[in-house]
């Protein structure tokens, strides 16, 4: 018998291409050493060209998962990614709470997933008031690209000083650390995120890589340091963790299909 590893929780939808969403979470988690398990709620239509459209998974089915294995299994820590709608949202918000998941529990990220990179919407469009009141107040931390932070605050940060009146426009909403993601920045420049609970602020630089194939980056990433956090890392740690994993990820993706490829984490299995 092997010692139990650590566990982590997606909440969070499929792609049938294989690259992002769970499919991303699950080998991400793996490639970390943690036992993934899952709470779909939605499944995607999509390949590399883009998303096709999507179903959503009934709302008691979405809440039945998550009681289900935080209530056996044990949960060391947990993401939310495409949540698709309102109604699921909320519905999840109530059940973290009662399986003790979020901000003074279990540590709880917020990826806040609207569309993907080919423009294609994975959240109805009422859904983003409830990302905002229901789930930021719970998370340890968000993880926010630039284009979400345009949809979530109105910002339009176009360089360090809109950066962060973005995180501190995005701390109003209740999130106990915020990562404001700068990878979609100045082509030219290096990727700098920056992480800030309102009292410290870390700026976290990485290479650009040239490559069009960075399907399920985001996603990607916010497993990395959802895995960091299950194995007991703090926030700071977890996201210099995490954003290593994903440069690593990138440099080492490769091409799928007509469109974009997907991030890879095979290296750590090498
Ligand atoms: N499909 C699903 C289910 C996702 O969760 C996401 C992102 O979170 C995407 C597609 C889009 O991924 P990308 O924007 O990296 O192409």
């Amino acid at each position: 018998m092997t010692a139990t590893p650590r566990t982590a929780l997606t909440i969070a939808g499929s792609d049938s291409g294989g690259g992002a969403g769970i499919q991303a979470d699950l080998r991400t988690f793996f490639a970390n050493g943690v036992h993934g398990m899952v709470a779909l709620t939605a499944v995607t239509v999509q390949n590399s060209l883009g998303v096709q459209g999507f179903s959503e998974i009934p709302v008691d089915v979405v809440t039945g998962q998550i009681k289900a294995v935080a209530t056996d299994m044990g949960v060391d820590a947990a993401k939310t990614g495409m949540l698709a709608t309102a109604e699921i949202i909320n519905a999840v918000a109530k059940t973290l709470d009662e399986v003790h998941i979020g901000r003074t529990g279990t540590p709880f990220v917020v990826d806040p997933v609207a569309a993907s990179m080919t423009g294609h919407a994975l959240l109805r469009e009422e859904a983003l008031e409830a990302i905002r009141t229901e789930l930021f107040p719970r998370a340890t931390l968000i993880t926010p690209n630039l284009d979400e932070v345009r949809l979530l605050t109105g910002v339009e940060v176009t360089g360090p000083a809109t950066q962060r009146e973005a995180a501190e426009a995005l701390l109003e909403f209740g999130s106990e650390w915020v990562l404001v993601k700068g990878g979609h920045l100045d082509a030219a420049q290096d990727c700098v995120d920056l992480l800030s609970d309102g009292e410290s602020w870390v700026e976290l630089s990485g290479p650009r890589f040239d490559t069009r194939n960075t399907h399920g980056g985001g996603d990607t990433m916010a497993s990395a340091i959802t895995s960091s956090l299950a194995k007991g890392a703090d926030v700071p740690t977890a996201v210099a963790e995490g954003k290593r994993f994903i440069e690593r990820c990138v440099a080492e993706s490769y091409p799928l299909g007509a469109g974009v490829g997907p991030v890879s984490p095979f290296w750590r299995l090498k």
